[in-house]
């Protein structure tokens, strides 16, 4: 199937309420054009140059979604159009987009990561950290952030109860926040599921599915 069948066909199949990011990284313009083409709007991009060369060339009225590990060096090519940075995974990675995004007078949205998964690989905090850095002093005065919401990756592997036991954990612990509201934190957004694992991200809760192979074809 092309890419804006692609397209129609999870629009088709996902709830109103869970938005769509098409993961676009490694993928050139063209395709991204053919899937803004089909209504899509937000692309979800892992590296910051490329996401700023795809932002460069392509019509401004799409939503930029930082889903990869983000360094502080490099926050600054992206504080004036990122729409979410999905994997803030530190207080010091927060600072450095507050502080970028005051040039721009902008306030950035951000998910903190949590890390779900049993894989040493995947990046994120334990809840007990997130849970630490929210109630910091440090935090609470920082004005050009939000933080709305979660992010996380399941295990990549096909025991689907594994999954839905990380994808649950995450839930519960969204639910759980949803009380502790402050300026700066306004949790709406839970960011789970991918091509392998949306179905399963939706069922436990997930608002937000990252979806690139089966959008675009798989990666080299
Ligand atoms: C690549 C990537 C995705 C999309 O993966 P697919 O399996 O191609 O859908 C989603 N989230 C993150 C964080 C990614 O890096």
């Amino acid at each position: 199937m092309s890419i804006p069948e692609n397209i129609q066909q999870l629009k088709k199949e996902l709830p109103k309420n869970v938005s769509l990011i098409a993961v676009s990284k490694t993928k050139p313009a063209a395709d991204l054009k053919d899937a803004y083409g089909a209504g899509q709007r937000e692309f979800g991009e892992n590296k910051i140059q490329e996401m700023a060369e795809k932002w460069a060339q392509l019509p401004k009225d799409i939503s930029w979604h930082m889903i990869g590990h983000v360094q502080s060096n490099k926050v600054k090519y992206m504080a004036e159009f990122v729409s979410l940075i999905h994997g803030v995974d530190s207080l010091k990675l927060l600072q450095e987009i507050d502080n970028q995004a005051k040039k721009y007078h902008r306030v950035i949205d951000c998910l903190l990561q949590i890390k779900i998964a049993e894989e040493d690989t995947k990046f994120g905090l334990s809840t007990t950290d997130a849970s630490n850095l929210l109630k910091s002093e440090t935090f609470r005065s920082l004005q050009n952030i939000r933080v709305v919401g979660l992010m996380g990756m399941a295990t990549f592997t096909s025991d689907q109860t594994q999954i839905k036991q990380e994808f649950g954990f995450l839930k519960s612990y969204f639910d759980m926040l949803k009380n502790s509201e402050t300026a700066n934190f306004k949790p709406t957004v839970l960011s789970m599921g991918m091509s392998q694992d949306y179905a399963l991200a939706i069922q436990s809760g997930s608002n937000m599915v990252r979806i690139g192979s089966k959008i675009f074809g798989e990666r080299e």
